[in-house]
């Protein structure tokens, strides 16, 4: 009986392991760089954010208080995450949006690293961690709270895009 147990309990940590590994072998994505290439290109905040899931402190990026139209781009890769339009004041300290731009411009994974389950947003086209989604945003619109490090984004604004 004793055997049977320790040969569950061992099947039991032989899966574990197994998820932990799926974990780590990351999805590719378009832009694939090395981790030493992207901690040369971003600067020490946004690298902590993007490629280590960092998060900034609430209410220390500028683009909290941005409302001029435009487009917040990712700040490793440039694709067009989310815009100003989409914007609402979540009083969270971090720059919080109701949908990105498209749907297919960000990818979702599960996240349990904080204790409790919650869905974080990747940039679709480097992987780059951005932020979390949260089903508490507006009940008028989507009812969703994209809530992102300011960090990992740059703002282009409309008329510079003309
Ligand atoms: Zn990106």
């Amino acid at each position: 009986m004793q055997r049977i147990f320790i040969a569950i309990f061992s099947l039991l940590l032989l899966s574990c392991n197994s998820h932990a590994q799926d974990s780590k072998n990351q999805k590719e994505y378009p832009v694939s760089k090395s981790e030493a290439q992207w901690k040369a290109e971003l600067s020490p905040a946004a690298y902590k954010v993007l490629r280590q899931k960092g998060t900034e402190k609430a209410f220390s990026s500028e683009l909290n208080r941005i409302e001029q139209p435009g487009t917040f781009v990712c700040a490793a890769c440039g694709n067009e995450l989310y815009e100003t339009k989409n914007k609402f004041e979540s009083g969270t300290g971090w720059p919080s949006f109701d949908r990105p731009v498209s749907e297919s411009n960000v990818d979702y994974r599960p996240d349990r690293t904080g204790g409790f389950p919650a869905t974080e947003v990747v940039c679709a086209q480097c992987g780059g961690h951005l932020g979390h989604v949260f089903n508490d945003g507006p009940k008028n619109t989507t009812g969703k709270r994209h809530c992102i490090n300011g960090v990992a984004m740059n703002f282009l604004p409309e008329s510079d895009n003309r």
